[in-house]
């Protein structure tokens, strides 16, 4: 199995080889900005190798490109040409309200403001003995020494022989610290995951307060959800209202939020998910396709909402770090799974009355904490699903959503699961 990720790494920088990557950097995104305009005199052409015939010369000349930088300029505008085309299909999906995105169309030359650059392994970034990395500027290749979160360095440091394949590699300069940053993507060989390799399950669900992680025997992680949403929201308010604002000064401070609400979410996300995943362990999540669709993210009642959002992000990051230590993330259907009972499978809105932070089931009268319950029934449908596996050699409860009648299916066999460890709860601090 392979698993990708990316590498953030510093670059160390003298005022000098600062200077040629911000020469670099400029030429590549005025590079793209003229490549952009020429797609689309010639019919928004998205074809790469069209569109390279075209410009290539220009690109060479005028903007003092190295050959290989030229080679990515044209195919990153044919690439962001054929996205855009597609956008243009799924139009008419938006004007029907099926998709929120935002579509800008393609009545113009898209223009391109970030400071990125992009590198290709070998051709014109290669790493070095000593931490040190060589990339094409301008002037020729620059020598770097770089810094960045130990693990990903060693799996620099393994190479090709080590099962880890470097792909292409991002130069981004942070707007707000003028640092430099190379984005490198590694390809990570990893364990294959087995039903027989399977050490352990657990079930992960985002709560009203709470992201709770539990397994069958009970062994649970709580995680306090404000920190992931609320915290976010506050950022959201003080940018709102810079972007009434409207003055220079606002738009900069603007994007400074932005990026550093960013930093702040990944953070947090990271640690998170270190902490959840193990080695050999399913870990069961709730399907959010579909949420995501229909969600409109307006007042007070959708907060629960924009936390599962966080939710899907966070699930990103558990799917690779789970596959880096021979475990795997699954999806699982996330139906009556707050409003359905561990103990007796009577699914009902009730359950929930009052939202507060009781679970309370109006069949059997069996309370437990609120967040708890869901994480309970994701973690039961997990175990179900790894049952399955051993029996059918499929993997198959990751809910695609295209087969309703397989999943109705699912869902019946869902509400026969049964909670059977019933240890006690331990009251929960607030603050915990
Ligand atoms: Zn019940």
């Amino acid at each position: 199995m392979k698993t990708i990720l990316t590498a953030k790494l510093k670059l160390h920088t003298t005022a000098e080889s600062d200077q040629s990557l911000l020469n670099t950097v400029r030429a590549y995104q005025k590079a793209l900005n003229y490549t952009s305009r020429v797609a689309f005199e010639n019919g928004k052409m998205s074809n790469q190798l069209k569109l390279h015939g075209l410009v290539y010369p220009e690109l060479r000349e005028r903007f003092a490109l190295p050959s290989q930088l030229a080679c990515s300029v044209s195919r990153q505008v044919g690439a962001t040409f054929k996205g855009l085309w597609t956008r243009v299909k799924h139009a008419s999906h938006q004007q029907k309200g099926y998709t929120r995105k935002r579509y800008k169309g393609l009545d113009k030359a898209p223009v391109f403001t970030a400071n990125t650059t992009t590198f290709t392994y070998q051709r014109d970034y290669r790493f070095k003995a000593g931490q040190q990395v060589s990339i094409t500027t301008l002037e020729g290749p620059v020598v770097f020494s770089y810094e960045g979160y130990t693990k990903h360095l060693d799996l620099i440091q393994k190479g090709s022989s080590g099962g880890v394949t470097c792909g292409a590699a991002k130069l981004w300069r942070d707007p707000g610290s003028k640092k430099f940053y190379l984005l490198v993507s590694l390809e990570v060989e990893t364990p294959d995951f087995t039903p027989e390799t399977v050490k352990g399950i657990k079930g992960a669900d985002l709560g009203e307060r709470f992201l709770v992680v539990t397994t069958p025997r009970n062994k649970t992680q709580f995680f306090p959800g404000g920190a992931i949403c609320h915290k976010g929201e506050a950022f959201q308010r003080v940018r709102s209202r810079l972007q009434t604002k409207g003055t220079r000064g606002s738009r900069r401070r603007w994007r400074q939020l932005t990026l550093r609400e960013r930093r702040f979410k990944a953070d947090v996300n990271h640690r998170i998910a270190k902490a959840i995943v193990e080695p050999g362990f399913l870990i069961g999540l709730e399907d959010l396709t579909r949420i995501r669709e229909r969600t409109r993210m307006r007042g007070k009642q959708n907060r629960r909402r924009r936390a599962k959002w966080a939710f899907a992000e966070l699930g990103a990051f558990l799917s690779y770090k789970a596959q880096l230590v021979g475990g795997l993330t699954m999806n699982v259907d996330a139906d009556y799974t707050s409003k359905g009972c561990p103990n007796c499978g009577h699914v009902s809105d009730k359950n929930r009355s009052g939202k507060g932070l009781t679970f309370r089931c109006e069949n059997c009268g069996f309370t437990l904490h609120a967040d708890l319950g869901g994480t309970r029934n994701v973690t039961l449908r997990t175990l179900l699903t790894r049952q399955d596996w051993m029996g059918t050699g499929l993997l198959s409860a990751a809910s695609d959503g295209s087969d309703s009648e397989a999943k109705a299916k699912r869902l019946e066999r869902f509400l026969e699961l049964r909670w059977s460890f019933r240890s006690k709860l331990r009251p929960l601090g607030r603050g915990r």
